[in-house]
């Protein structure tokens, strides 16, 4: 045996994956088909359920971003809401947001060197009672206890546990960089600005930078050539009022602008003997909801736990489904809430809602409902 676990895949998910099973004592083998990390220049916000599950990178990770206490949605007219996320998640927890490349790499740090193997692919798995061997691209072959398919929403492990299932897309369209947190992106605070079905905004991720994004409601989206991000991204901001545009216009058209359709993915099967799917592989939400790489860490915790009391086999990964099945059918029900009600909610039902004097409201009750339920042990 090569080793106990190959993880295909070195995203949040796979990173993750090989932390939980080293400190188990396991040996691991991580392979990645990119040359490096592929954390696209973005950032990502880390909800309490995502950070109760990442503590073995101890204090770094709250240093290397920043925690984010309310988060404020303005409206063309200058009405603005606010949701105070020490209310949503109770106690001291707040979300923190990160630059994702950041993320990457104290992930990859954290792991002894070598760990991962980048330019590999598997090409071929052939499974036997005690093992699975693993045919690389580069002609290599390779046994292992387990395989664990963390290699995100185009999964090719998938291919081997649940081929039917499909990506769908989700009816909008994301523009994602990060610009330095100078003004008019120096707010404090997770800030939106929403229109026509359009919403802009950015947040502070540490490290003097701010996450900005857009994220278009658009039916059919467009193929954006990367040379057009900044101009397409641009037109939409147009038809969003005068604030939007304006800060869109302080942007710079020569940055990288990150942009990919929002996609939902749901397997019902994440386990077939010694293969399973980690992550974006198995499960995949709108962006909106800013929850699918705390979904991914929630998996690796456990199916550690899973490994841990079944041993490296097909037991440990059907129970890995067996517990995590219902609680991401549960997170996906909260999904469509989330796209479907968070709007009307903040528009209709914000208590103390004073249209028009760009007064902050609060709607904290309502996301408590939809958040707190995740607080509950993965
Ligand atoms: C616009 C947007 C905003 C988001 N914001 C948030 C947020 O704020 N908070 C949050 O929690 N989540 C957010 N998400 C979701 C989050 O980004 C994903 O859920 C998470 O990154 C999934 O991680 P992963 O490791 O499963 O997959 P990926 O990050 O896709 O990693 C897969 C890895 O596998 C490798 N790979 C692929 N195929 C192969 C192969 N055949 N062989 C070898 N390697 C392979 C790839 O190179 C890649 O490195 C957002 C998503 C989008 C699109």
């Amino acid at each position: 045996m090569h080793a106990d676990a190959l993880v295909v895949g070195a995203g949040i998910a796979g990173l993750t994956t090989a932390a939980r099973l080293l400190q188990l004592g396991l040996r691991v083998d991580v392979v990645d088909r990119a040359d490096g990390i592929q954390a696209a220049g973005a950032g990502i916000m880390l909800h309490p359920n995502a950070l109760a599950h990442l503590d073995h990178l101890g204090p770094a990770l709250a240093a290397a971003g920043r925690p984010i206490a309310r988060q404020i949605t303005t409206d063309p007219d200058g009405t603005a809401a606010a949701l105070d996320w020490a209310a949503v998640w109770g106690g001291d927890r707040l979300p923190l947001a990160i630059q994702r490349r950041t993320l990457s790499d104290l992930m990859l740090r954290h792991l002894p060197p070598d760990t991962v193997r980048w330019s590999a692919e598997p090409t071929g798995l052939t499974r036997a009672d005690d093992h699975v061997e693993v045919a690389f691209a580069d002609g290599d072959t390779r046994r292992y206890g387990v395989v664990l398919g963390a290699d995100g929403i185009n999964s090719w492990t998938r291919r081997h546990v649940d081929p039917a299932a499909r990506p769908r897309y989700l009816g909008h369209l994301y523009w994602r960089t990060t610009v330095e947190s100078v003004p008019p992106f120096d707010f404090d605070d997770w800030r939106i600005w929403r229109s026509g079905g359009h919403f802009f905004g950015g947040m502070p991720i540490g490290g003097g930078r701010h996450h900005v994004f857009l994220q278009a409601g658009l039916a059919d989206p467009p193929r954006v050539a990367p040379d057009r991000a900044y101009a397409e991204m641009a037109a939409i901001a147009a038809t969003m009022g005068p604030a939007v545009d304006a800060l869109v216009r302080s942007l710079d058209p020569e940055d990288r602008y990150n942009v990919r359709p929002a996609q939902g993915l749901s397997v019902e099967r994440w386990a077939d003997g010694r293969v399973a799917l980690v992550g974006d592989a198995a499960h995949s939400f709108s962006p909106a909801t800013t929850q699918g790489g705390a979904m991914a860490i929630e998996d690796t915790s456990v199916l550690a736990d899973e490994l841990a009391r079944h041993g490296v086999g097909p037991a440990a990964l059907a129970a890995y489904q067996a517990r995590r099945l219902p609680r991401v059918r549960d997170f996906a029900r909260m999904a469509r809430l989330h796209g479907t009600l968070s709007s009307a909610v903040q528009a209709r039902l914000a208590p103390g809602r004073t249209p028009g004097d760009g007064t902050p409201t609060g709607s904290a009750a309502w996301f408590r409902r939809l958040y707190r339920p995740l607080m509950d042990a993965a």
